[in-house]
């Protein structure tokens, strides 16, 4: 069985809080939100955060609500929350119909669609455990040298996985961004 390794959970209680968090603690910290793709990356070992930086319970995070220029998708909502909207539903059905198809209702239920978004790349060669990964001499991606896909490649060419980003930008869709500026 791949078990979790130890970590340092932070929950912060505001955006502000979170914001700040993850500028304290630097390159070891990560976000999670749903953590379905987080945490079984850090039993295999491709994440190795010592901080996780919780992001659920965030209430400005949450909401899905039209605007003058259209809709604002909290970051934290979950995917069934979005798929089932039904404002989205009737003006964006493409979104509804991606957000629904992401796994499993389970899935889905702890999944966001900030998650989903910015949800890492995958290759065969990398979503393995980490034995499996050593065994073959790991990749570039982590802890390698060369991409075993393309040895001559200067670049990892793992591609997106997201059903929901290619939706968002065919859709003209922009990102907030915030850090503890702002
Ligand atoms: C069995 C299985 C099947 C899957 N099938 C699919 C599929 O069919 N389609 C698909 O698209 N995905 C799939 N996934 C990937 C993943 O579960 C989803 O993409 C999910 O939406 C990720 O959301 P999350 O909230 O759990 O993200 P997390 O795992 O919490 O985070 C994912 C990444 O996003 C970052 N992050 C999360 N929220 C924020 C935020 N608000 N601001 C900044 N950074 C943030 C985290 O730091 C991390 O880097 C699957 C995963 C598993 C385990
Ligand atoms: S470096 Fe190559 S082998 Fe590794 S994840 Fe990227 S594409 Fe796959």
């Amino acid at each position: 069985m791949l078990r979790l390794p130890e970590f340092n959970y932070v929950r912060p209680r505001s955006l502000r809080e979170a914001t700040k968090a993850l500028a304290a603690l630097g390159p070891e910290a990560m976000a999670v939100a749903g953590g379905t793709d987080v945490y079984p990356k850090m039993k295999r070992g491709q994440f190795t955060p010592r901080h996780l930086v919780s992001l659920r319970g965030l209430r400005e995070l949450k909401g899905i609500r039209q605007t003058k220029d259209g809709l604002w998708i909290g970051a934290g909502e979950s995917l069934t929350a979005v798929s089932r909207h039904r404002v989205i539903a009737k003006r964006l059905p493409a979104l509804a119909h991606a957000a629904g198809s992401v796994s499993t209702p389970q899935l889905r239920n702890m999944g966001t669609i900030g998650g989903n978004v910015l949800v890492d790349t995958r290759c065969n060669y990398y979503d393995q455990t980490f034995f499996w990964r050593q065994a073959v001499g790991f990749c570039m991606k982590k802890d390698g040298q060369i991409c075993l896909v393309a040895p001559g490649s200067e670049k990892c060419l793992a591609i997106a996985s997201s059903d929901t980003a290619p939706v968002l930008v065919s859709l003209g869709a922009v990102a907030v961004l915030v850090n503890k500026q702002g």
